[in-house]
């Protein structure tokens, strides 16, 4: 086991990029990371706006064209490991935008599921789904920080 990967075990940072979808997605995040019902901090959980600190990426909603360069370049700031989580139907499949993306994920202006832009490690369903099972989903992306395949 590494320092980096002992320093992780004691603190994970959680970073948060808006990408598109209608916001509820992003408030249920919010409200996971955040509140005071939840209290992750007491964990160690921490929320950063700082790609080159973080250490799980959630990105809920689609992608859309003006979040595309953007996220591709938060993804390569985050050192490795690194785990993305998507949050939501519309970052898993596409959801209520599937009509406008199509079978090949993509259109002119919106990009979905999230994995047609950069690699994803944990899918959460749900419109919007519970804070609950996004505190899960962003767990579940703790092996591959620890080095496990
Ligand atoms: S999954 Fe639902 S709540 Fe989340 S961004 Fe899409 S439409 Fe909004």
């Amino acid at each position: 086991m590494t320092l980096k990967s002992i320093a992780r075990k004691n603190a994970v940072h959680v970073m948060l990029f808006y990408s598109g979808g209608c916001n509820g997605c992003d408030i249920e995040v919010v409200n996971a990371m955040l509140s005071p019902r939840y209290d992750l901090e007491q964990y160690k959980v921490m929320l950063t706006w700082n790609p080159r600190e973080a250490d799980v990426l959630l990105v809920p909603g689609v992608v859309t064209w003006q979040m595309l360069e953007p996220l591709k370049k938060i993804y390569a700031m985050i050192p490795d490991p690194k785990a993305v989580v998507a949050v939501g139907a519309c970052a898993v499949n596409g959801n209520v935008y599937k009509n406008l993306v199509g079978d090949i994920g993509v259109n002119e202006e919106i990009f979905a599921p999230v994995e047609t832009v950069i690699p994803v490690d944990v899918k959460i369903p749900g419109c919007p789904p519970r804070p609950e099972d996004i505190i899960m989903g962003a767990v579940k992306g703790l092996p591959k920080l620890m080095g496990a395949p």
